[in-house]
Parts: C-alpha cells; sequence; structure tokens
C-alpha cells in the first residue's frame, strides 16, 4: 500500500515511514500506540490515513505489566470498534526511552519499570501482528507533521517531566548518527546552573523539564508548573525565577532547533501545553526579549514560528501508526 498523509491543504508529505510497501489481504488498518508513564493512547488508522478508532487506557508497570497493557490496548481498541485483529496490518509503538529500532527493543525507561525489554517481539508473539517501536518523542514529531501536512521542515519539542524535540526534514525523521538528534534537554546553557540528572549543570531541562521545576519548587502539589506560576502571579521570587527558567530554556531550545536543523515551524507539545497561553506567550516574550540586541535574531522572528499543539491530539499515537506502517529501506531494496 502507500500510505499517504491526511492533509487540510492537499499537499501530501512522504516519509521514509510513507513508502509504498506490500500489503498483505485484508489488512489494511494501522494502529499507532503513544505509550506514557501513565496512559497508553492508542488510534486505528485506515488505508486513507484518517484515524477511525481511539482508545485509552493506564499504562502497566513493568516489563510483563507494559507488554499486556500494549496487547490489552491493541485488542480493546479492535473491540470498540468492531475491527478485527486479523485486519490490522501493523502496531507501532512510540514509548519512552532509548529504542532499538532495528530489534524493537526498549532500554532505559525508567517512568515504565523498564531496564530492557524485547517489545515487538514479545507483542508480536501475543497477537500475531508485526510491531515497529520508535521513541514516543520522534514518533510524535512525525505525526506532528503529518497531522499538520506539512511539507517542509519542522521540530516537535516535547515539555513534559523531560524535555527532548524530535526533527522532522524532508519529511523524514532526522535520527543522527546515534539516535541522538534532537536531544536538546541536555544541551547546558548555563554552567553554573543546577545540577541535571544526566550529571551536566544547567542543561535546558533543568530550566523547563517538569520535573527538574517541581524540584527546584521544593513544596508538595499535583501540578507543581501550575503552582510556580500561580505563586509568581502572586508575587512569590522564587516562583518568579523559576517562572522565568522555564520561558527562557524553552526559548533557548527553539534557537538550538532552528540554528542548528533551521526548522520553519517549532511545534511545542507535551505536558506543560496544559499551561495554556501562560507558556505560550511566555515563550514568545522571552523569544523577543532575548533578540532584542541583535539584528540578526530579530530578522529570524522565532516567536512568529512556535506553534502549541492542541491538548487532546492524537499526534503521537498516528506518529506510532506511520512508524509502524514503516519497512526498513533496506528491504525496499530487497524487494524493489
Ligand atoms: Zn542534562
Amino acid at each position: 500500500m502507500t500510505f499517504t498523509a491526511p492533509s487540510p491543504d492537499g499537499a501530501e508529505l512522504r516519509s521514509q515511514h510513507t513508502i509504498a510497501v506490500d500489503e498483505p489481504a485484508g489488512r489494511a488498518i494501522r494502529v499507532g500506540l503513544d505509550v506514557g508513564g501513565t496512559k497508553i493512547d492508542a488510534v486505528a488508522v485506515d488505508r486513507s490515513g484518517d484515524i477511525v478508532g481511539r482508545h485509552r487506557r493506564p499504562t502497566g508497570w513493568g516489563d510483563d505489566a507494559v507488554v499486556d497493557s500494549i496487547t490489552q490496548a491493541v485488542a480493546a481498541l479492535a473491540a470498540e470498534n468492531g475491527l478485527s485483529l486479523a485486519s490490522i496490518g501493523s502496531v507501532g509503538v512510540g514509548i519512552p526511552g532509548v529504542v532499538d529500532v532495528e530489534t524493537g527493543r526498549v532500554l532505559h525507561a525508567v517512568n515504565l519499570g523498564v531496564e530492557s525489554l524485547d517489545l515487538a517481539g514479545r507483542a508480536s508473539a501475543a497477537l500475531g501482528i508485526p510491531f515497529r517501536i520508535e521513541n514516543d518523542v520522534k514518533a510524535a514529531a512525525l505525526g506532528a507533521a503529518v497531522l499538520r501536512g506539512a511539507t517542509g521542515s519542522m521540530a516537535y519539542l516535547n515539555l513534559g517531566t523531560g524535555v527532548a524535540a524530535g526533527i522532522v526534514l524532508d519529511g523524514r525523521i532526522r535520527r543522527g548518527a546515534r539516535g541522538t538528534a534532537g536531544e536538546v534537554g541536555h544541551i547546558s546553557v548555563d554552567p553554573n546552573g543546577r545540577l541535571c540528572g544526566c550529571g551536566q549543570r544547567g542543561c535546558i531541562e533543568t530550566l523547563c523539564g517538569g520535573g527538574a521545576l517541581a524540584k527546584a519548587w521544593g513544596r508538595p502539589g499535583a501540578l507543581p508548573v501550575a503552582d510556580i506560576l500561580d505563586a509568581a502571579d502572586a508575587g512569590d521570587p522564587t516562583a518568579i525565577a523559576l517562572r522565568a527558567d522555564l520561558h527562557h530554556g524553552a526559548a533557548a531550545a527553539v534557537r538550538v532547533l532552528v540554528l542548528s536543523a533551521d526548522v520553519e515551524t517549532v511545534v511545542i507539545g507535551g505536558g506543560l501545553t496544559a499551561l495554556g497561553a501562560r507558556l505560550d506567550e511566555g515563550i514568545r516574550a522571552a523569544l523577543r526579549t532575548e533578540a532584542e540586541a541583535s539584528p540578526f535574531m530579530r530578522s529570524l522572528h522565532l516567536d512568529e514560528r512556535i506553534e502549541i499543539l492542541a491538548t487532546g491530539s492524537p499526534a503521537a499515537a498516528f506518529g506510532a501508526a506511520l512508524v509502524g506502517a514503516a519497512v526498513p529501506e533496506k528491504e525496499i531494496v530487497f524487494h524493489g
């Protein structure tokens, strides 16, 4: 089949994941799963690229529970939408942690209690459907690019507990030589800054990662970053400093992505986007302020080149479905 992108303006974005592949008879549905620390978002995509079903359920903790919750999500998605498992040609999974795309193994997914898991092998064996696994942020980047109908370049900046980005150039995920392209959260922008979980000081993630901000705030609460913004509005000096860190850190990530990859747009997603305009406008203001002294930086109009992904967007799960539909290029050459 040829897996093409749905697109509001009729443009077609083809990526390494949207190449012509042989489709087993009757297996027209591609399933994508975005596996987060607390929940799984699953979508079913038909042959024309439309999302025809969606299901959410909690994520399990530890190897066995992660595999079980993933296979259960696929089964429930199919049952709720009148799809047989035999109609599913592939399942793609976007999951946090280090992913070996070739073997389908997930490493160091600490938020899921997984150290080393043969996810593709075990899930495929359980359901009899091929699985492909990708890092969650990279899958979301691809999904956001295709859903936007963009044919050019973009980056997806995920502001959640941690900070990472996926870069899509000419419709392809930019993986890099060792898969670290887009790991902007661990660019140090302040050698005297707070200690990062990675061992460096002053990483972008220490400024605008939800986990690092909650730790720096140090007060209990269900939504620490929202609490920080509320306290900043009320005049708390610690909160005002952390609010500035959030906006400056995210602005630094946007600058890095544009200046290194020259992406046209940076789409911002992740849990912190629930902060809404307080995030969005703060980042734009930081980009404007920090460009003031530089005619070069002003000329880039970075504040006009960010977009916030809509809350509840299926981009991550949809991108995973595109990943699942992929066939390694060497296999294409072999068949071609
Ligand atoms: Zn770091």
